[in-house]
């Protein structure tokens, strides 16, 4: 197991450049619409990439909020699911897993 310390600095840190990744999105869809009409229609295909840029940064940020608490209570590395560990790797490939490999695949 990784060094709990170290994995919370990491997860803290991936939050802080996500939060700040939903901040630039949030700038962006806020930029007023531009007159022309063709430009308006790239705008909003380019709001919609923006809107599911920033819907996946959010579940992220949620996801690893939920791996923060994990740590917190003493639970982190144990799956969600069926309390078997986790496994060093997936948790090496995916910081904030909640789940072990066998029950995400379900
Ligand atoms: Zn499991």
């Amino acid at each position: 197991m990784a060094d709990l310390q170290e994995v919370k600095k990491m997860l803290e840190a991936r939050v802080q450049t996500l939060s700040a990744k939903v901040d630039e999105i949030e700038d962006d869809l806020r930029e007023p619409a531009d007159p022309d009409f063709a430009e308006q229609a790239t705008e909003a295909e380019a709001d919609e990439v923006l809107e599911g840029l920033e819907s996946s940064a959010l579940l992220e940020i949620a996801q690893i909020n939920a791996a923060l608490a994990r740590i917190e209570e003493g639970t982190y590395g144990e799956c969600a699911t069926c309390g078997e560990p986790v496994g060093d790797k997936r948790l090496e490939a995916i910081p904030h897993a909640a789940q072990c490999i066998n029950c995400a695949s379900k």
